[in-house]
Parts: structure tokens; sequence; C-alpha cells
């Protein structure tokens, strides 16, 4: 009769638990794959670093399913093609294998370079709820030779906003003729809702005195950057999960559900143009997040 080891039942009940958490762990990095919160790449090295890692243990059918626009019949081809066995984790390829998914990864989902040289108009966007101007703000206070542009906007303030510091709170008259004097650098409705949008005079003047000059504004708004300012830096806040950031959408416990989940749809296909911008930014510390961006800035050195 073979041996039965004798597992005690607490040593059982912790593994059951940890592999649970790890398959937890999986999903979530599944869904940050799927959402774009994380690079392929990324997850590749990860996994090659770790073999043992959450990217390591996951299995190579899985990885590949849970990138945009790959479906169960194109998965099935590309491991055909890159002559990678079904079973395998991603941890576990060999060399080739690491080498030839890589180059396929590069070619379906390219990461562009940044463009050369610096500009000291700075762009800060990124999907709603991932902390742009909690980053901004942190940004005013420890470096306050950064001018922070101020935004006009439609909405009313919110409780301890101060007209002129956080937002200039304008109707939509004032709001229209600004557009009609062509008093703004951009402007866009945001979230189906407000307009925003930032006055031109402060930001010309501010980089004629040679400052930096910080923007904290929508995708829209950045795009329309990008086009009259060719030589912005435009750089792209990411949350440091998909999860982590519907958990600050919902805590922040300001909009009802039908918003909520507007705003969730609205943070996916944002998350899905980051590569239109030159940098890419995780905010999972905020005075981490606040220096790396000024360290992107003309103004700060190599
Ligand atoms: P909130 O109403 O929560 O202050 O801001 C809502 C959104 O409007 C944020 O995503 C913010 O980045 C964006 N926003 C703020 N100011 C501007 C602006 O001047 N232009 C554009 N395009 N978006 C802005």
């Amino acid at each position: 009769m073979a041996e039965r080891r004798i597992v005690p039942e607490v040593d059982r009940a912790a593994a059951a638990q940890r592999a649970l958490e790890r398959r937890r762990a999986r999903a979530s990095l599944k869904r940050d794959l799927s959402t774009r919160v994380v690079s392929p790449q990324e997850v590749l090295r990860r996994a090659v670093e770790d073999a043992d890692s959450d990217a390591g243990t996951m299995r190579i059918t899985d990885f590949l399913i849970a990138l945009p626009a790959i479906g169960a019949g194109k998965r099935d081809r590309i491991l055909e093609e890159l002559r990678i066995s079904p079973v395998k984790r991603l941890g576990g390829l060999g060399v080739r294998q690491i080498a030839d998914l890589s180059h396929w990864l590069d070619e379906r989902f390219p990461i562009p370079e940044p463009r050369a040289g610096r500009s000291r108009l700075l762009v800060l966007a990124g999907p709603t709820a991932v902390g742009k101007g909690t980053v901004a703000a942190h940004i005013r206070k420890t470096h306050p030779e950064i001018h922070l542009s101020v935004s006009a906007t439609t909405r009313a303030p919110r409780p301890g906003e101060i007209d002129g510091v956080h937002y200039y709170f304008v109707d939509d008259a004032e709001f229209d003729r600004l557009i009609a004097d062509g008093e703004l650098l951009e402007y866009a409705v945001v979230h189906n809702k407000h307009r925003y949008g930032t006055p031109r005079g402060p930001v010309d003047a501010a980089l004629a005195e040679g400052k930096t000059v910080l923007l904290e504004i929508d995708l829209q708004g950045a795009r329309q950057v990008r086009a009259a300012e060719p030589s912005a830096t435009l750089i792209f806040l990411l949350p440091p999960s998909w999860d982590e950031l519907v958990h600050r959408l919902v805590g922040r416990g300001t909009e009802d559900a039908e918003e909520r989940a507007r705003r969730l749809r609205t943070a996916k296909a944002e998350l899905a143009a980051q590569y239109e911008f030159d940098y890419r930014i995780v905010n999972e510390d905020v005075a981490r997040a606040a220096q790396e961006v000024v360290d992107l800035s003309a103004a700060s050195p190599r």
C-alpha cells in the first residue's frame, strides 16, 4: 500500500490559502494586461526575472488570451508559430522562446521611443481617478518654481475649492467667450458633462519667463496640446493596477453608480491611448510619481 503522508490540517489550510492568493494575484495581473495597465513586455520581463512570481507562474495560454484583441483561435496560431507548448508557464520558457515571444510582442504591441529633447511644457494626463490632481498638487507644494496651469471650467466648485486657485469657475457664456477670443490653448467636454480649458495667456507668460509649465488635463486636451505644440512633453499617469484604479474610483464616493460605470468605460478607453504619450509613470506613491514628473522637465538635468 502506498505510504500516505499525513499533512497537518493547519498546513493544508495555509497552503490552500496561499494557492488562492496566487490565483487571485494572477487574475488581477490578467486584468492589468487586458486593460493595458501593464505592458505584455513588462509581464514577460518579470517572468524571466523570477519564474516563481505571479507573472512567471502564469500559463502562456492565459497570458496571450489576456492581451487586447487576441481570441482563442489567434492564440493557438501564435503558439504554433512561436513553437511554444500550450502547457508552458511564462517562467518556464526556453531562451529561444523568450526571444521569439518578445520579438512578436514588440511587433504586435510596439512601445514608441519618447521623442528626443525636452520641453518646458509638460502635460500630465491619465485615466480618471488615477490621481493626476493629487500628483499635480504635490508638485505645486514641493516645486513652487514650476508653474501649474489653472484651468477654466463650467462645473460648480466642490467644497473647499477656491476660484483662481483650483479652477477659474465660469459660466457657459464666459466659456464661449474664451473660445471665441482664442484665449484657450485647448478645451474639452470631460465625462460628457462640463467644459474645461487651459487659458493660454498665463502659460505663454510663464514659458516666456523661462519657467517649466505643467498642465493637468484630460486625454482630449493632451492631444490638442500635442497638435498645437508638438514639442510638448506628454506624460501618462498609470495606476499600479486596474483593481486599484477601480478601488480609487469607487473609494472617492463622489459619483453615483451610473456615473462610476461611465468613468470606468472612459478609463479603459483612456488607458488604450497611453502609447500616444512620451512617458508613462506609475502612480504607486504620490511623492515618487511627482518627482518622476519633475525629472522629465527640461529644467532638470538628465
Ligand atoms: P475634476 O472635475 O474632477 O476636477 O476634473 C475632471 C477632469 O477634467 C480631470 O480628468 C482633469 O484632468 C480634467 N481637466 C481639468 N482641467 C482641464 C483642462 O483645462 N482641459 C482639459 N482638457 N481637461 C481638464
